[in-house]
């Protein structure tokens, strides 16, 4: 599935410096002796904290400023001028708000003198695969953060760059939406829906860094200096809760928390070729429990501090291996924790024994979407679904690369249940489509 052929250089940046004359005559030092290659079928993270340079690089890469010293290449030859193979997302967006999504996105193929029949075509066919269908005439001011940024990619997207720069482009955004759109736009590449060659996202998020990238590079500041290079070998699409994906986040964070290390090693956990691949993340299974059971162990558990699971078990005249699943659930959702065969509430599990209906169901909405990733697949596929409803085939078909037949249906039924009670999508038994709940979704925004 990942874009696994032969690779060959699109950009090289060899001993690039850029200084800016102070008003005090004296010259600062922003990036000092970069080396670096880009190449396609990669996506790379440009790390660093604010104000080590990352925008002033990436603006190089793009031929928007030019070095002091140094030189950039793009395919081998000196670039002179705008990069002719990159488009670029803002974070801010960066729309004309005069003109209408189709006509923004109609933008950058004008500059590059598309003839008007095939611009309106291209910009078309771009706004429906960045999931803009039904917007062409509609103006920035109407459209939310989430779609303004998705006129931005589709801007970007529709000169079909070899790279696509991307600064920032999700830090206006809330959390939900962002997530959703990191996503999208993996999906777009690894499925080779967009002709782009290669991906360049300059980032102060680790984890962003660690759910996107093929490779990292990490910037350090005064002067900007890249500080790490390396790979990101973990398959996609990454759990953000899998172990060798936290390791590589401390790792990283510990490279950019530290800028004394002058010689950085690269993270432990990160193997180069020569090493066995790191194992594929299991996909996360659902326990097949109803939310009913876990409110009932959850409520057991109210009055003991620590419990021992199998006493537990002998209380409740149940087999260990009938309530594991159930504790297993009440895990997942982060409502219990477990050490060394005892069981405990979470401060989040004993709000939502104190919480009322509301309260309750706010509260497995909101732990779902963080932790169970079938549900938070299903949700956005509705979201990106103009009419946001979806058949469960579409879901099945997901589960089926993951498990059996017979358990991607008990997953699905699973995810229906937890998501149907916590009001964030529903469900049509007799045609089996799975749709948006509008009230629970208009809360969800303004929560
Ligand atoms: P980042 O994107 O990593 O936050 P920038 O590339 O925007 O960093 O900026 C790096 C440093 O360069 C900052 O200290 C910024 O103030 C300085 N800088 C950027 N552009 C200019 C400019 N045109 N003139 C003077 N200093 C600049
Ligand atoms: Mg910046």
């Amino acid at each position: 599935m990942a874009v696994k052929t032969a690779t060959e250089q699109l950009i090289a940046l060899q001993g690039v410096n850029k200084s800016y004359q102070q008003p005090n005559g004296q010259q600062i030092v922003i990036l000092d002796n970069i080396n670096l290659e880009l190449r396609t079928g990669e996506i790379v993270a440009l790390l660093g904290p604010s104000g080590s340079g990352k925008s002033t690089l990436m603006r190089m890469i793009a031929g928007l400023i030019t070095p002091t010293q140094g030189q950039i290449k793009y395919h081998n030859r000196p670039l002179v001028g705008l990069n002719p193979g990159v488009a670029i997302v803002f974070q801010s967006f960066a729309l004309y708000p005069w003109l209408t999504v189709l006509e923004n996105v109609e933008l950058g193929l004008k500059a590059k003198g598309e003839p008007p029949d095939s611009r309106r075509q291209k910009a078309l066919r771009m706004i429906d695969i960045i999931g803009l269908d039904g917007f062409e005439n509609a103006y920035p001011k109407e459209l939310s953060g989430g779609m303004r940024q998705r006129v931005g990619f589709a801007r970007a997207l529709a000169v079909e760059p070899e790279l696509l720069c991307m600064d920032e482009p999700f830090s206006a955004l809330d959390v939900l939406t962002a997530e959703n759109l990191r996503f999208e736009l993996l999906d777009l590449w690894l499925e080779r829906r967009i002709p782009t060659k290669a991906i360049l996202i300059v980032t102060h998020g680790i984890e962003e860094a660690v759910i996107l990238a093929d490779r990292i590079i990490v910037l350090g500041r005064n002067p900007g200096r890249i500080r790490a290079d390396f790979p990101v070998t973990l398959p996609h699409y990454r759990d953000r809760k899998h172990p060798s994906f936290q390791a590589l986040v401390d790792q990283v964070y510990k490279i950019i928390t530290n800028p004394d290390l002058e010689e950085i090693e690269p993270p432990a956990t990160v193997s180069s070729s020569t090493e066995e691949p790191t194992p594929e993340p299991k996909y996360q299974s659902l326990p097949p429990v109803r939310t009913g059971s876990i409110a009932g162990l959850v409520e057991l558990l109210e009055d003991r501090p620590k419990t021992d699971l199998y006493r537990l078990g002998q209380e409740l005249q149940l087999e260990v291996d009938d309530i594991l699943p159930i504790v297993e659930a009440a895990k997942l959702i982060h409502f219990v924790e477990l050490s060394e065969g005892d069981i405990s509430l979470t401060p989040i599990g004993q709000k939502f024994i104190a919480g009322g209906i509301d309260e309750r169901k706010e509260i497995v909405r909101t732990q779902l979407l963080e932790h169970i990733r079938l549900v938070q697949q299903i949700y956005r596929l509705l979201q990106a679904k103009r009419n946001q409803r979806i058949p469960e085939e579409l879901v099945l078909d997901i589960l089926e690369s993951h498990f059996s037949p017979e358990e991607a249906e008990r997953q699905l039924k699973t995810a229906i249940d937890w998501g149907r009670y916590a009001e964030i999508y529903s469900y049509d038994e007799p045609s089996g489509q799975i749709f948006l709940d509008h009230q629970a979704e208009e809360e969800l925004a303004v929560s």
